[in-house]
């Protein structure tokens, strides 16, 4: 019997200019997983402690991506799931992906990674479309790869790992509204104007470059997203001010995290990322819904090993 204690991180994913491609992974943001290889075979959600979510294999993102791992493995061993749940689900800040991706890359590790961590990624990704009908790749990559991620292709899949400037930070508020990603998906529209597309993919290529050349005037200029906020920041309450706040305050940019309620705001240094978080409270203090703010550098890892225990019963 084999088993591991995880940091399974919180993550943003699109970042403005790229919807579904673009995704970062958080540092001090995140879950606590216990995984253990056991004499029963089968997948079982043993304890699920900080969240209300379903303890059914089949119904939990842990458990379906840990099933899709073991298909491809091919033994159906046994694996025990205890989930500590600190990313509250439908935050917009990679709940679901941290349960999928933490399992599956701790059953990777006990088994003695026959998979390589790009190869983990489909299996994450298998949880995703329980939760939100989609297998996206945007947290679920960032999550088991660190640092920053873009999905060059879904089809074939082809994850590329960016490079992370030492001085990013991320300022996350999560207004405690639960908006599905079902739900802001509905509200896409599925047909882009090729004005509007040439603008994205000018700014998704210049973010991709203000990353490897460290140019942090360039990695602001490109969080620019004219496709999907302005259609989602309506079911954000206060998203206008808090971005204009956070830009006042010296953030690079600032937009929806994922799929919402969350609001990111990216800046250069621990100092502005402060004063912006500052900013962003004092506006949602005003509004009376309850907030959680978060302050993290990026983790350029992306899971990590809290405890290791081998035992024999
Ligand atoms: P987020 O963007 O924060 O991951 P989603 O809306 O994509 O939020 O996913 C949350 C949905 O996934 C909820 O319906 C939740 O019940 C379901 N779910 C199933 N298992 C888990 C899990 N282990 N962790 C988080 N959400 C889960």
């Amino acid at each position: 019997m084999k088993s591991i204690k995880i940091f399974a991180p919180a993550t943003v994913a699109n970042l403005s200019c790229g919807f579904d491609v673009l995704g970062c992974c958080l540092d001090n943001v995140g879950d606590e997983m216990v995984i253990s290889i056991t004499a029963d075979p089968g997948v079982k959600i043993t304890k699920i402690e900080g969240a209300n979510l379903p303890m059914e294999t089949h119904k939990n993102v842990a458990g379906v991506a840990v099933e899709a791992f073991l298909k491809a493995y091919g033994e159906n061993i046994g694996v025990a799931i205890e989930i500590y749940k600190k990313i509250k689900a439908g935050s917009g800040i990679g709940s679901s992906a941290a349960s999928s991706s933490g399992a599956v890359w701790a059953v990777n590790h006990l088994l003695g990674n026959p998979f390589t961590t790009h190869e983990l990624v489909k299996f994450a990704m298998e949880g995703e479309k329980l939760a939100s009908g989609n297998a996206h790749a945007d947290n679920v990559a960032p999550a088991l790869l660190g640092g920053f991620t873009l999905v060059r292709s879904y089809d074939p899949l082809d994850i590329i790992k960016l490079h992370s400037p030492e001085d990013l930070v991320m300022t996350v508020i999560h207004p405690q509204i639960e908006v599905k990603t079902s739900d802001s998906r509905s509200v896409i529209k599925h047909k882009v104007t090729l004005k509007k597309a040439i603008h994205q993919w000018g700014n998704l290529g210049g973010f991709v470059a203000g990353l490897f050349t460290e140019d942090y005037d360039l990695i602001g200029r490109s969080l620019d997203d004219v496709i999907i906020e302005p259609l989602r920041s309506i079911l954000i309450p206060e998203f206008n001010n808090v971005k204009n706040a956070a830009i006042a305050k010296g953030a690079l940019g600032s937009g929806i995290s994922g799929s919402g309620p969350s609001i990111f705001a990216l800046s250069k240094g621990m100092k502005v990322a402060n004063d912006v978080a500052t900013a962003i409270q004092d506006i949602y203090e005003k509004t009376g819904i309850d907030f959680d703010i978060h302050i993290s550098k990026i983790n350029s890892k992306g899971i990590k090993i809290i405890e290791e225990t081998e035992y024999r019963k």
